[in-house]
């Protein structure tokens, strides 16, 4: 499978680690069988010690995306209200139409090299809703939204008639958590993934953070099979061991530095990052030249582009590519 150099999708740029694809390859074989509920126990265990809950608190999903469904289809009910930031990550507003919601989007506000919550307007319109959504880092911005601030997330959860959901798709990018305050607002959830730093974006594993009661309900519709057997075998093989993580973490924060360094040579208009991509504001088209050329990035909205990190190969390329579709369009 060639397919050119993705920056489009917020993946990792880094397969999985040797020791979690040598793993995987000793259980290919047993692909005939149903998994056994075992290995469900086992992931929620490994989650909760790796946010320093406990197990009853966490609901593994397949993928963030999987965690961010079980909210939308057993938690609200048609024509509830859903408040969100705009921009913010997409497949809310999808899930908010598919499930025939009142979506709310309150619009984000930039702020010199940073975008920032409107936090007043949010906290208003949470009043009467049944859930808000807030992507901390949010996508695709990169910026931070409430940066897990106490007095912020007690404000909503306690002015909110329903569920407060942080995602926190770019948490090991960002190193700032509400997974601490789960126990004291009984209406606070959070989505994880291991989609992002830990490089596993392909064998879906995601979950939940939730207070024992809501975790408990959303269980009884669970069954041990929603993640494949190679997701259950990568997810546990890399929470056993999650410290390649940070050399990771620690490549993709130096090459997102790099990137962004480049694309300010370039004269483009770009805003500081938490996460593994970067926001760039500008009126041209960029998509279908870098197109031609291999390259995918993504335009989430007019006059803007997001662009994940590559490598620093993949970086240098963009660099290279971009330099030369921004002189021949001068
Ligand atoms: N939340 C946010 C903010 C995201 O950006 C993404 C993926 N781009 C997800 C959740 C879901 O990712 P996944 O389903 O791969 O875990």
């Amino acid at each position: 499978m060639n397919d050119g150099i993705r920056l489009h999708l917020n993946e990792s740029p880094f397969p999985p680690p040797d020791f979690i694809i040598e793993e995987v390859k000793k259980y290919l074989h047993l692909g005939n069988r149903y998994q056994h509920p075992s290995l469900l126990e086992r992931l929620r265990e490994l989650m909760a010690e790796y946010n320093r809950v406990e197990p009853k608190n966490i609901y593994p999903t397949p993928g963030g995306d999987g965690a961010l469904r079980a909210v939308f289809y057993n938690l609200i009910q048609t024509g509830d209200k859903v408040v969100i930031n705009n921009p913010s990550y997409s497949m809310y507003k999808v899930y908010a139409s598919v499930r025939g919601l009142k979506l709310t989007r309150v619009n984000l506000i930039e702020n010199d090299n940073w975008w920032k919550m409107n936090f007043e307007k949010f906290l208003d319109e949470a009043k009467n809703a049944r859930l808000v959504i807030i992507d901390d880092p949010n996508n695709p911005t990169g910026s931070p939204m409430l940066k897990a601030e106490e007095d912020k997330v007690r404000a909503l959860a306690e002015s909110i008639n329903g569920f407060i959901l942080i995602d926190e798709a770019y948490y090991e990018f960002s190193g700032y958590t509400v997974a601490k305050l789960i126990n004291k607002y009984p209406n606070l959830l959070i989505v994880r993934t291991l989609s992002k730093a830990f490089s596993l974006a392909s064998y879906r594993v995601g979950y939940l953070i939730g207070n024992e009661e809501v975790i408990k309900n959303l269980m009884k519709g669970a069954t041990p099979f929603d993640i494949s057997l190679p997701g259950y075998i990568a997810g546990i093989t890399a929470l056993e061991n999650p410290s390649y993580v940070r050399k990771i973490v620690e490549e993709i924060t130096k090459n997102r530095e790099y990137l962004l360094n480049g694309l300010r040579k370039l004269g483009l208009k770009v805003y500081n990052s938490l996460t593994n991509f970067v926001f760039v504001k500008d009126e041209r088209d960029l998509l279908s030249p870098l197109l031609n050329k291999g390259v995918a990035i993504r335009k989430p909205i007019i006059g803007y582009y997001r662009i994940s990190v590559g490598t620093k190969e993949q970086v240098d390329a963009l660099l290279k590519y971009l330099g030369e579709i921004i002189e021949n369009s001068n």
